[in-house]
Protein backbone atom coordinates (compact mmCIF):
# COMPACT_ATOMS: atom_id res chain seq x y z
CA UNK A 1 0.00 0.00 0.00
CA UNK A 2 2.57 2.43 1.12
CA UNK A 3 5.00 1.46 -1.75
CA UNK A 4 2.33 1.64 -4.40
CA UNK A 5 1.25 5.29 -2.96
CA UNK A 6 4.86 5.91 -3.34
CA UNK A 7 5.29 4.71 -6.77
CA UNK A 8 2.36 6.67 -7.86
CA UNK A 9 3.63 10.09 -6.51
CA UNK A 10 6.86 9.41 -7.69
CA UNK A 11 5.35 8.73 -11.31
CA UNK A 12 3.16 12.20 -11.10
CA UNK A 13 6.52 14.37 -9.83
CA UNK A 14 8.35 13.00 -12.58
CA UNK A 15 5.12 13.75 -15.32
CA UNK A 16 5.27 16.91 -14.01
CA UNK A 17 9.22 17.48 -14.51
CA UNK A 18 8.64 15.99 -18.04
CA UNK A 19 5.54 18.72 -18.97
CA UNK A 20 7.57 21.49 -17.99
CA UNK A 21 10.39 20.66 -20.12
CA UNK A 22 12.73 19.26 -17.49
CA UNK A 23 14.58 16.36 -16.55
CA UNK A 24 12.51 14.16 -14.14
CA UNK A 25 16.42 13.02 -12.52
CA UNK A 26 16.64 16.60 -11.20
CA UNK A 27 13.61 16.31 -8.62
CA UNK A 28 13.78 14.00 -5.32
CA UNK A 29 10.86 13.00 -3.77
CA UNK A 30 11.67 13.22 0.32
CA UNK A 31 8.85 10.75 2.19
CA UNK A 32 7.75 12.80 5.05
CA UNK A 33 7.67 10.32 7.51
CA UNK A 34 6.31 11.91 10.86
CA UNK A 35 4.24 10.29 13.38
CA UNK A 36 4.32 7.42 11.29
CA UNK A 37 6.31 4.29 12.94
CA UNK A 38 9.77 2.55 11.71
CA UNK A 39 7.45 -0.35 10.16
CA UNK A 40 6.30 2.14 7.38
CA UNK A 41 9.96 2.87 7.12
CA UNK A 42 10.99 -0.17 6.43
CA UNK A 43 8.91 -1.33 3.64
CA UNK A 44 9.92 1.59 1.78
CA UNK A 45 13.38 1.52 2.01
CA UNK A 46 12.94 -2.54 1.15
CA UNK A 47 11.51 -1.19 -2.20
CA UNK A 48 14.21 1.42 -2.18
CA UNK A 49 13.58 4.11 -1.11
CA UNK A 50 16.47 6.37 0.13
CA UNK A 51 15.35 9.96 1.50
CA UNK A 52 12.73 10.31 4.36
CA UNK A 53 12.14 13.63 6.24
CA UNK A 54 11.29 14.81 10.09
CA UNK A 55 9.90 17.87 11.43
CA UNK A 56 11.08 17.30 14.88
CA UNK A 57 14.60 16.48 16.38
CA UNK A 58 13.70 13.64 18.54
CA UNK A 59 11.35 11.80 16.64
CA UNK A 60 14.66 11.74 13.43
CA UNK A 61 17.02 10.55 16.22
CA UNK A 62 14.66 7.97 17.10
CA UNK A 63 14.72 6.41 13.46
CA UNK A 64 18.17 7.31 12.88
CA UNK A 65 19.08 5.07 15.79
CA UNK A 66 16.45 2.52 14.77
CA UNK A 67 16.53 1.74 11.22
CA UNK A 68 17.97 -1.57 9.85
CA UNK A 69 19.66 0.29 6.98
CA UNK A 70 21.47 3.79 6.88
CA UNK A 71 19.13 6.40 4.91
CA UNK A 72 19.32 9.55 4.27
CA UNK A 73 17.52 12.07 6.21
CA UNK A 74 15.96 15.28 6.10
CA UNK A 75 15.24 17.66 9.08
CA UNK A 76 11.99 19.84 7.70
CA UNK A 77 10.77 20.98 11.28
CA UNK A 78 11.32 24.06 13.15
CA UNK A 79 14.93 23.57 14.49
CA UNK A 80 15.37 25.03 18.03
CA UNK A 81 19.40 26.43 18.96
CA UNK A 82 19.64 23.41 21.59
CA UNK A 83 18.59 20.70 19.31
CA UNK A 84 21.05 21.04 16.90
CA UNK A 85 24.08 19.24 18.84
CA UNK A 86 21.95 15.95 18.45
CA UNK A 87 21.12 15.53 14.51
CA UNK A 88 23.88 18.13 12.54
CA UNK A 89 26.39 15.14 11.77
CA UNK A 90 23.20 12.67 11.04
CA UNK A 91 21.11 14.54 8.26
CA UNK A 92 21.88 15.16 4.93
CA UNK A 93 20.34 18.20 5.25
CA UNK A 94 18.69 20.92 7.24
CA UNK A 95 15.43 22.60 5.78
CA UNK A 96 14.69 24.83 7.70
CA UNK A 97 17.11 27.34 8.92
CA UNK A 98 15.82 31.32 9.09
CA UNK A 99 18.66 32.96 11.30
CA UNK A 100 22.56 33.64 11.68
CA UNK A 101 21.66 32.48 15.25
CA UNK A 102 20.84 29.29 14.28
CA UNK A 103 23.25 29.34 11.31
CA UNK A 104 26.32 30.03 14.08
CA UNK A 105 25.37 27.55 16.17
CA UNK A 106 25.47 24.56 13.19
CA UNK A 107 28.95 26.14 12.70
CA UNK A 108 30.04 25.35 16.25
CA UNK A 109 28.24 21.79 16.70
CA UNK A 110 29.42 20.91 12.92
CA UNK A 111 33.14 22.43 13.62
CA UNK A 112 32.96 20.30 16.95
CA UNK A 113 31.83 16.87 14.63
CA UNK A 114 34.80 17.61 12.40
CA UNK A 115 31.69 17.76 9.52
CA UNK A 116 29.93 20.35 6.89
CA UNK A 117 26.45 20.60 7.54
CA UNK A 118 24.43 21.27 4.49
CA UNK A 119 21.19 23.54 4.73
CA UNK A 120 18.53 25.19 3.59
CA UNK A 121 16.87 28.78 3.85
CA UNK A 122 13.50 28.76 4.98
CA UNK A 123 11.48 31.75 2.94
CA UNK A 124 7.96 32.51 3.95
CA UNK A 125 7.53 33.82 0.69
CA UNK A 126 3.28 33.72 1.23
CA UNK A 127 4.50 36.34 4.39
CA UNK A 128 1.87 34.34 6.50
CA UNK A 129 1.92 35.22 9.68
CA UNK A 130 1.83 32.05 11.07
CA UNK A 131 5.02 30.88 9.84
CA UNK A 132 8.51 30.74 10.59
CA UNK A 133 11.07 31.72 7.49
CA UNK A 134 12.88 34.59 6.33
CA UNK A 135 10.91 37.70 4.48
CA UNK A 136 12.54 37.87 1.06
CA UNK A 137 14.35 40.64 1.21
CA UNK A 138 16.17 39.21 4.32
CA UNK A 139 17.57 36.26 2.62
CA UNK A 140 20.34 37.71 0.51
CA UNK A 141 21.79 39.37 3.45
CA UNK A 142 21.71 36.10 5.38
CA UNK A 143 23.34 34.09 2.81
CA UNK A 144 26.30 36.34 2.65
CA UNK A 145 26.87 36.13 6.39
CA UNK A 146 25.99 32.47 6.39
CA UNK A 147 28.70 31.93 3.89
CA UNK A 148 31.23 33.07 5.80
CA UNK A 149 30.97 29.91 8.03
CA UNK A 150 33.44 27.58 7.25
CA UNK A 151 30.91 24.43 8.75
CA UNK A 152 27.74 25.39 6.82
CA UNK A 153 27.09 25.30 3.40
CA UNK A 154 24.22 26.80 1.77
CA UNK A 155 22.40 24.89 -0.90
CA UNK A 156 19.23 26.65 -1.84
CA UNK A 157 15.82 27.96 -0.29
CA UNK A 158 12.61 26.08 0.77
CA UNK A 159 9.59 27.56 1.89
CA UNK A 160 5.95 25.80 3.04
CA UNK A 161 3.48 27.14 0.96
CA UNK A 162 -0.20 28.08 2.49
CA UNK A 163 -2.73 25.57 2.67
CA UNK A 164 -4.84 25.69 -0.16
CA UNK A 165 -7.92 24.25 -1.97
CA UNK A 166 -6.57 25.22 -5.67
CA UNK A 167 -2.90 24.08 -5.37
CA UNK A 168 -2.95 26.44 -8.56
CA UNK A 169 -3.11 29.17 -5.86
CA UNK A 170 0.36 28.64 -4.74
CA UNK A 171 1.82 28.97 -8.04
CA UNK A 172 2.66 32.49 -7.62
CA UNK A 173 4.38 31.73 -4.22
CA UNK A 174 6.54 28.84 -5.73
CA UNK A 175 7.76 30.83 -8.98
CA UNK A 176 8.93 33.67 -6.70
CA UNK A 177 11.09 31.41 -4.30
CA UNK A 178 12.33 30.05 -7.82
CA UNK A 179 13.18 33.43 -8.89
CA UNK A 180 14.93 34.33 -5.52
CA UNK A 181 17.16 31.35 -5.71
CA UNK A 182 18.41 32.46 -9.37
CA UNK A 183 18.90 35.76 -8.03
CA UNK A 184 21.06 34.71 -5.53
CA UNK A 185 22.69 31.98 -7.57
CA UNK A 186 23.59 34.94 -10.17
CA UNK A 187 25.61 36.21 -7.44
CA UNK A 188 28.14 33.76 -7.33
CA UNK A 189 28.55 34.28 -3.37
CA UNK A 190 31.42 31.64 -2.09
CA UNK A 191 30.90 28.44 -0.20
CA UNK A 192 26.95 28.78 -1.24
CA UNK A 193 25.64 26.55 -4.05
CA UNK A 194 21.87 27.58 -4.85
CA UNK A 195 20.81 24.54 -6.70
CA UNK A 196 18.15 23.16 -4.44
CA UNK A 197 14.66 24.26 -4.13
CA UNK A 198 12.66 22.41 -1.23
CA UNK A 199 8.75 22.98 -2.07
CA UNK A 200 5.71 21.22 -2.99
CA UNK A 201 3.87 19.14 -0.43
CA UNK A 202 0.71 16.38 -0.56
CA UNK A 203 -1.50 19.28 -2.01
CA UNK A 204 0.69 20.80 -4.51
CA UNK A 205 3.72 18.99 -5.58
CA UNK A 206 2.85 18.83 -8.99
CA UNK A 207 2.36 22.63 -9.20
CA UNK A 208 5.86 22.72 -7.61
CA UNK A 209 7.84 20.90 -9.62
CA UNK A 210 6.42 22.53 -12.69
CA UNK A 211 7.97 25.81 -10.92
CA UNK A 212 11.26 24.32 -10.83
CA UNK A 213 11.35 22.19 -7.46
CA UNK A 214 14.36 20.01 -6.89
CA UNK A 215 12.98 18.30 -3.71
CA UNK A 216 9.35 17.73 -3.07
CA UNK A 217 8.57 16.83 0.72
CA UNK A 218 5.56 14.31 0.75
CA UNK A 219 3.79 12.79 3.58
CA UNK A 220 -0.09 11.99 3.54
CA UNK A 221 -0.34 11.11 -0.27
CA UNK A 222 2.47 7.89 0.95
CA UNK A 223 1.83 6.95 4.27
CA UNK A 224 -1.69 8.24 4.66
CA UNK A 225 -3.43 10.82 6.94
CA UNK A 226 -1.45 11.58 10.56
CA UNK A 227 -3.10 11.24 13.59
CA UNK A 228 -1.57 13.33 15.83
CA UNK A 229 -3.62 12.26 18.80
CA UNK A 230 -1.80 8.68 19.70
C1 LIG B 1 4.43 17.51 7.35
C2 LIG B 1 5.28 18.28 6.41
C3 LIG B 1 5.30 17.98 5.03
C4 LIG B 1 4.44 16.91 4.38
O1 LIG B 1 3.10 17.31 4.39
P1 LIG B 1 1.96 16.48 3.61
O2 LIG B 1 0.92 17.49 3.33
O3 LIG B 1 1.53 15.39 4.51
O4 LIG B 1 2.58 15.95 2.36
C5 LIG B 1 6.14 18.72 4.22
N1 LIG B 1 6.93 19.70 4.73
C6 LIG B 1 6.94 20.01 6.03
C7 LIG B 1 7.82 21.10 6.52
C8 LIG B 1 6.12 19.32 6.93
O5 LIG B 1 6.14 19.64 8.23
Amino acid sequence: MICDNYDNVLERVKAAAVKSGRNPEDVTLVAVSKTKPLSDIEELIKHGVNEFGENKVQELDDKYENVSTPVNWHLIGHLQTNKVKYIVDKVKLIHSVDSLKLAKIIEKEAEKKDCICSILLEVNVAQEESKFGLACEEVLPLVEEISKLPHVRVKGLMTIAPFVENPEDNRVHFHKLHELLLDIKSKNIDNVDMNDLSMGMTNDYEVAVEEGATIVRVGTAIFGERDYSI
